[in-house]
């Protein structure tokens, strides 16, 4: 389980200070913190609690939505990454996920034109805090009004845009990218560039019922995450396994036997 991260929105009605007390009784090592879970805290104080619930602190989640149809719109979005970004160093997050966004109507390749200039504005801050940044491509049925943004490729060629800065890779969310034909190559790409920042892990399920809020505990779906892992341990990669699952379903129930069956279907497929 050392690889084991846990997304506070995979247990969304828990607490924070909930999580820092079950996610460590099941081995969990690491936690990504979703901005909403952070609402009405001191981070300097959250940032010493994950440290003595013997966590680390994985990324926070979430910056992005720099398109906008109006000027005034895309400073507001580059306003609130640079907040993300002072938070994120405040509660002692190495990473940003950068959910990229898009307008509907809007064309997409302008939507990401809008997108690396509001990553190319927002870099300066996130290198002089220590924070790196992590597009994260998702899955087509988002283009509309989330991400402009759907494959590895696309994500590849922001980055290039950007002139390769150290600081800026990619998030690969298993539920995102497990259908693009490229994908084993783009991991690759990936760790060769030194671009590979994160692994969010979850499953597809079949049928999904919900467009966001219906994914699926890792082995309830069509993913084959074991093959995934071994293309991102193949390119390097050697961090956090976060487990990131939106549902209804789950969120329905006990949250304490949520955490034992992530426990159970994680050690069923990492061997650590
Ligand atoms: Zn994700």
């Amino acid at each position: 389980m050392r690889r084991l991260c846990v997304h506070t929105i995979t247990t969304k009605p828990l607490p924070l200070e909930e999580c820092l007390v079950e996610f460590p009784k099941r081995g969990v090592t690491g936690i990504t913190l979703w901005r909403q879970a952070l609402e009405g805290r001191d981070p300097a104080a959250v940032r010493l609690q994950v440290a003595d619930a013997g966590m680390e602190v994985v990324s926070l989640c979430r910056g992005g939505f720099f398109p906008a149809a109006t000027a005034d719109g895309r400073r507001s979005a580059v306003e609130d990454n640079l907040r993300a970004i002072e938070l994120a160093h405040a509660v002692g997050a190495p990473l940003v996920v950068l959910v990229c966004g898009a307008v509907p109507g809007q064309p997409l390749a302008e939507s990401r034109r809008q997108i690396a200039e509001g990553i190319g504005a927002v870099l300066p801050a996130a290198d002089a805090a220590g924070v790196r940044l992590a597009i994260e491509p998702l899955h087509p049925m988002y283009a509309d009004d989330r991400s402009a943004v759907s494959t590895m490729r696309q994500a590849h060629e922001i980055c290039d845009a950007l002139g390769s800065p150290v600081g800026l890779g990619i998030a690969v969310d298993a539920y995102h990218v497990w259908w693009d034909p490229e994908l084993e190559e783009q991991i690759a790409l990936a760790g060769r560039k030194g671009r590979l920042h994160a692994f969010h892990i979850c499953d597809w399920r079949t049928p999904t019922t919900d467009l966001l809020n219906d994914r699926g505990l890792m082995g309830e779906g069509c993913i084959n995450l074991r093959e995934m892992s071994r293309w991102v341990d193949a390119a390097g990669f050697t961090g956090h396994r976060e487990v990131e699952i939106f549902s209804d379903r789950w969120w329905a129930g006990d949250q304490r036997a949520f955490l034992d069956a992530i426990a159970a279907s994680y050690a069923q497929l990492y061997h650590e």
